[in-house]
């Protein structure tokens, strides 16, 4: 059965960079440049060839179909890290990716320049909308989550000149409002974080993805990209009990403990 494994990154920075100049959220994901090329190195050594964006979004609305042994970059943000660091890597590869933006965020302080978002699609990659605000979807009003849906994508249209079609939730937060919410919208895929690989995507809406994070490492990474089933259960139980100490804890008492948990 074929499958396409979706890497989710957050965060790429230089060795020594003091992870405070990243979002708090971000500091957990942070992978240094060294790391993501030997992660990327490992995959195409092992033959995994990258999808782009464009082929993505053709496979979700069952035009395309999948090669064998292929994957595809995704990366949540709009971090100035992605297009100063994670760009070189990947243009170094030959490797195209898809960059999620949250269209409020750019030009802020300590986020990416509008600048920056169109040189990224100026390199090949694809641009696709993270929101406006980053607000999680779930439990918003209609009109709110309408309005983070649709906008966002109208925002990154003026700005980058091209078709913006694949969304990822904010969080990875998602349920049936927000995916009916995005097909309304006009998207052509939904990115979320629960973990796996996509078997049988063609004709596949809501996409998992595999979130990279600071300790993953290329060769567990290789595991999970390949479909490994032990890697793979690990990976869900840890999404899992995630998931479920939010359900307990509520976002805000759980992303205090993280804080505290984590560098
Ligand atoms: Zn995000």
């Amino acid at each position: 059965m074929s499958q396409l494994p979706v890497l989710c990154y957050h965060a790429v920075v230089d060795r020594g960079m003091p992870r405070g100049l990243l979002p708090r959220g971000a500091r957990g994901y942070a992978v240094e440049r060294v790391e993501l090329e030997r992660q990327l190195r490992t995959l195409l050594r092992e033959g995994f060839r990258p999808v782009e964006g464009e082929r993505l979004a053709a496979v979700a609305a069952g035009e395309s179909s999948v090669p064998p042994r292929a994957f595809a970059l995704t990366l949540d943000d709009a971090l100035p890290h992605h297009a100063a660091i994670a760009a070189r890597v990947l243009e170094g590869l030959g490797v195209r990716a898809t960059f999620f933006i949250d269209t409020e965020g750019v030009g802020r302080s300590g986020r990416a320049s509008w600048d920056q978002v169109r040189s990224l699609a100026c390199l090949g990659h694809c641009i696709g909308s993270h929101g406006l605000t980053h607000r999680f979807l779930p439990g918003m009003a209609v009109a709110e989550g309408t309005r983070e849906l649709v906008h966002s994508r109208a925002v990154l249209e003026a700005h980058v000149g091209r078709p913006v079609e694949l969304f990822a939730a904010p969080g990875g937060r998602h349920d049936g409002a927000a995916l009916a919410g995005a097909r309304q919208a006009g998207y052509r895929a939904f990115f979320t974080t629960r973990p796996g690989t996509n078997e049988a995507p063609t004709g596949r809406f809501a996409w998992e993805r595999l979130v990279v994070r600071a300790g993953t490492g290329a060769d567990r990474l290789l595991r999970l990209v390949a479909g490994e089933a032990r890697e793979l259960a690990r990976e869900r139980l840890s999404h899992g009990v995630r998931a479920m100490a939010r359900g307990l804890l509520g976002d805000a008492s759980y992303d205090a403990l993280q804080r505290v948990l984590r560098p």
